[in-house]
């Protein structure tokens, strides 16, 4: 039986683990063949999270062949838009077509208030949570045009990017200009039959979310909490009984949208979220 994206070759930013690794496994087990980007390295010196390695984006790889695909990977910054571009275009070369985006790339810095927050953290944040993802579109789209096929767009922004969480602030702002980027490239790519969405995860299940710093964060009246305390407090984000949903929760999502199952949807901010939005 053919998979659900069978033939088509998907761009994928952020890919060395967590949920870009995720969507690269899950879309090449549905027929697609991927190029998969990522920093791979600590985008600066003193990153509370640990960083991915080029390991990691071998690992993806090995996973994706595993699947019995092809992948093509590169090591880029999503802040270097030429990176980018000549990434995408040689990966292009290689697999004849580009059909899918999912600019996923991110960090998750936090722990000030607005008021607060260097313009050094600020700038940081929107250079890649939100002009990463542009880039990321800007060097892609011209193959996706140029295929004539039509295409996907798939923007990850967060719950963050519909409402407000403290202490956050230049992550929230990211998140939500996410959201008016998709909107913005839908009505744009409209007429090469182009889609564009944005999906809105709540707590993940990846080294961003599930680390120390995040425990501490939730519990602060703990001298060294686990997920497990963490889990008491997360629950009550959301409307269904858990803390944080896995990163095949997203890539289902991702899945759907990327595949010609949602063909007539576009500017849809997309929730897998366990109900937060209804808190
Ligand atoms: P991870 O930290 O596990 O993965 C993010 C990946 O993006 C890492 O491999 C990281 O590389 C890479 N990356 C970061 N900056 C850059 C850059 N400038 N250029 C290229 N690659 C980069 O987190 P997730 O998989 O959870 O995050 C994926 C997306 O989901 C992010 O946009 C995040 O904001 C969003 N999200 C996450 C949630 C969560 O709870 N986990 C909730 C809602 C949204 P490296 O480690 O080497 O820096």
């Amino acid at each position: 039986m053919a998979g659900r994206v069978e033939g088509k070759v998907a761009f994928i930013t952020g890919a060395a683990r967590g949920q870009g690794r995720s969507h690269a496994v899950r879309l090449a087990q549905e027929g697609a063949d991927i190029i998969a980007v990522d920093i791979c390295k600590q985008v600066r010196e003193n990153m509370v999270i640990p960083t991915a390695t080029s390991d990691d984006l071998a690992m993806t790889a090995d996973l994706v062949k595993e699947t019995g695909r092809r992948i093509v990977t590169a090591e880029v910054d999503v802040r270097d838009f030429d990176a980018l571009k000549a990434a995408v275009d040689s990966g292009v070369e290689q697999l004849g077509r580009l059909d899918i985006v999912v600019a996923n790339a991110g960090i998750g810095n936090g722990g000030d208030t607005l008021d607060k927050t260097s313009e050094e953290d600020w700038q940081e944040m929107i250079d890649i949570n939100l002009s990463g993802i542009w880039k990321s579109v800007k060097a892609a789209v011209p193959h996706v045009i140029a295929g004539g096929n039509g295409g996907s767009i798939i923007l990850t922004s967060s719950v963050g990017g519909l409402k407000a969480y403290p202490q956050t602030g230049a992550y929230i702002a990211a998140k939500h200009g996410v959201v008016g980027l998709a909107r913005l490239f839908a009505v744009e790519l409209g007429q090469h039959s182009i889609r564009v969405n944005s999906i809105h995860p709540t707590n993940v299940n990846t080294p961003m979310f599930m680390n120390e710093g995040t425990m501490k964060m939730f519990r602060p009246d703990l001298e060294n909490p686990g997920p497990d305390d963490m889990a008491i407090v997360a629950k009550l984000m959301h409307v269904l009984p858990i803390g944080w949903v896995e990163p095949e929760d997203i890539s289902n999502a991702v899945l759907f949208l990327a595949s010609d199952e949602s063909r007539y949807i576009t500017g849809l901010p997309m929730t897998v979220d366990a109900g937060s939005m209804l808190k």
